[in-house]
């Protein structure tokens, strides 16, 4: 019997200026928009913000050391209303770290110097921001995934959310309710690194045309509980161990108050080596004697994944088209030099905020007006800020050797380096395949050296514990692959699956059956860090958002 599901009837939904994703450039762009709204006596524009966690706060997650500069421009006196808990950086240092040993920096190179920069949990200060947006009476939706584009005649005019209560089939459940058609003059896409709605506008309208390809990394990250530490404010950047000179990467430990620890491991998504395994890198790194001294008498209390954008200024799409605006990770606002984005996305999302007050003077949301967020990000401290180190990831190319020379040469060059603009190619295209990476010495398994004591090392499923995630397994996949037969039969004996090593959730599985292997899939453990979508070397895996609310539940992340 064919069951046939008949379109639904969907409520529509008309706002003015639509937010997607309730991170930092959302929601400090919303708030700029409207304080910008009422200062030109326009106080009729509706602004609305959805997000597809369960909370505002429930997928925010960085580092995060935070340069106060841009929401000290929405709140001038941000230091004092803000009461979250955070610590003004106290001290900043650098290691390169040997496998048993450390060697301190004796200066702090300049980028990493974080002196008047706060250590918090983007997590809390993501709350407070989703606080104001409240009291300001904007609409703040959360549990809201948007699942498409809506367009008119080649002009973005909105999204569709997901449908909510589908089975696996796609059948509808008891609780079915489909989603709804939110139309908006200007939509503004915040979805973070590799969002799905941009991904599909930067193919369909070529946004990236002329750019260099955008580079990810992927952070993975604890949060541990250390009793007595007291060290709040304390900042430590590493190199070195546990990456070998040709990965990009390095570790970072904040101290954030109420002696909880941010420790973790930044992996660039474009290594060679097709088993090479981010979280289980980050385990090996809590292993030194550095990092291991801090963390022996606490506990790990959250746990969390993200990609981060770090191609820099030439790897950035253009960042607006017909009645739709990109900010923040999703266009590639990132300080990869720093390893800062939140003040950048934050920048970005009062530039569009700027671009729209003039747009809807005009009532005009063609690409011709809203090509103004560009001119207005070109004459911005964000802009100047990126240029200095627009080369900065690509000058890892060669190894870490390399790159100290390069990276040395941009700081004192304002970003020039070796040249304006330097060779990207996309990271995935860098995996080798596992003949060419190892010849006839393959491993058996690359971390059998590995024990997870399940209190300083653990492995990803006990991490997943700790991101607090839900998610209905009967409902449709939100990840799609394109051909199980390349996974099956090819990706098996070229790369050996390197989506069971890179996916830091333990997502990816390959079963035996019948004598044969085959790709297994755990959604429910997924973290959303995008890093599947980004690393497939065939490129077969879309990720798309599944239900509201699905996911983790992040917490001083
Ligand atoms: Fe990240 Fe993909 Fe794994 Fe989800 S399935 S945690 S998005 S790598």
């Amino acid at each position: 019997m064919k069951i046939t599901f008949m379109s639904p009837t969907r409520e529509i939904f008309e706002v003015d200026v639509l937010f997607v994703g309730a991170g930092p450039a959302s929601l400090v762009g919303a708030l700029h928009l409207q304080k910008q709204l009422a200062a030109n006596g326009m106080d009729n524009i509706s602004i609305t913000i959805i997000e597809k966690g369960r909370e505002v706060h429930s997928h925010a997650l960085s580092g995060a050391v935070f340069i106060p500069r841009a929401i000290r421009e929405l709140y001038p006196d941000f230091d004092t209303i803000c009461t979250i808990p955070k610590a003004e950086v106290t001290k900043d240092t650098v290691y390169f770290l040997t496998e048993k040993k450390n060697l301190k920096f004796p200066i702090t190179p300049p980028p990493l110097q974080n002196h008047g920069s706060y250590v918090l949990s983007l997590q809390n200060l993501v709350a407070w921001l989703g606080q104001k947006v409240e009291e300001a009476g904007l609409n703040l939706f959360p549990l809201f995934p948007a699942a498409e584009l809506l367009y008119e005649n080649e002009t973005v005019v909105g999204v569709r959310t997901r449908d909510q209560g589908l089975d696996k089939e796609g059948k509808p459940k008891a609780n079915y309710q489909p989603g709804v058609d939110i139309r908006a003059k200007v939509t503004v896409l915040g979805e973070g690194p590799r969002g799905t709605l941009a991904k599909t506008l930067i193919g369909k309208k070529q946004l990236d045309s002329g750019k260099s390809p955008q580079v990810y990394a992927i952070g993975v990250k604890e949060v541990w509980e250390v009793p007595g530490l007291n060290r709040t404010g304390e900042v430590i950047h590493t190199m070195g161990f546990p990456l070998d000179a040709k990965t990009f990467g390095g570790g970072f430990i904040y101290f954030m108050p109420d002696n909880l620890v941010s420790v973790g491991l930044v992996v660039g998504l474009d290594y060679e080596d097709p088993f090479l395994d981010p979280h289980h890198e980050f385990q090996r790194f809590k292993t030194h004697p550095l990092v291991k001294k801090i963390l022996q008498n606490g506990k790990m209390v959250s746990y969390g994944a993200k990609a981060i954008p770090e191609g820099g200024l030439y790897a950035m799409p253009k960042m607006y088209t017909d009645g739709c605006l990109l900010i923040g990770d999703t266009a590639g606002f990132l300080n990869g030099m720093k390893l800062k984005g939140i003040h950048l996305a934050m920048k970005s999302g009062m530039l569009a905020a700027e671009t729209i007050v003039e747009a809807l003077k005009k009532n005009d949301f063609s690409e011709t007006t809203l090509s103004d967020y560009e001119a207005r990000f070109k004459h911005s401290w964000a802009y100047q800020e990126l240029r200095k180190v627009r080369n900065f990831h690509q000058g890892f190319e060669k190894g870490l050797l390399a790159a100290m020379v390069n990276g040395g040469l941009q700081f004192v060059t304002g970003g020039w380096g070796f040249k304006e603009r330097r060779h990207a190619v996309p990271g995935h295209a860098r995996m080798h395949k596992i003949v060419e990476y190892y010849g006839e010495q393959k491993p058996d398994d690359k971390y059998a050296d590995l024990k997870f004591d399940r209190h300083l090392t653990v492995d990803k499923v006990t991490d997943v514990f700790n991101a607090y995630n839900l998610h209905d397994e009967n409902q449709p996949a939100h990840l799609l692959i394109a051909d199980y037969d390349i996974c099956n039969n090819r990706c098996v004996v070229e790369y050996g699956n390197p989506c069971r090593h890179f996916c830091p959730a333990n997502v990816y599985e390959m079963v035996e059956e019948n004598g044969k292997k085959r790709l297994h899939l755990n959604p429910s453990n997924c973290v959303h860090c995008k890093t599947c979508d980004i690393m497939d070397p065939y490129e077969i895996i879309t990720w798309v958002p599944p239900e509201g609310g699905s996911g983790p539940n992040y917490r001083n992340l």
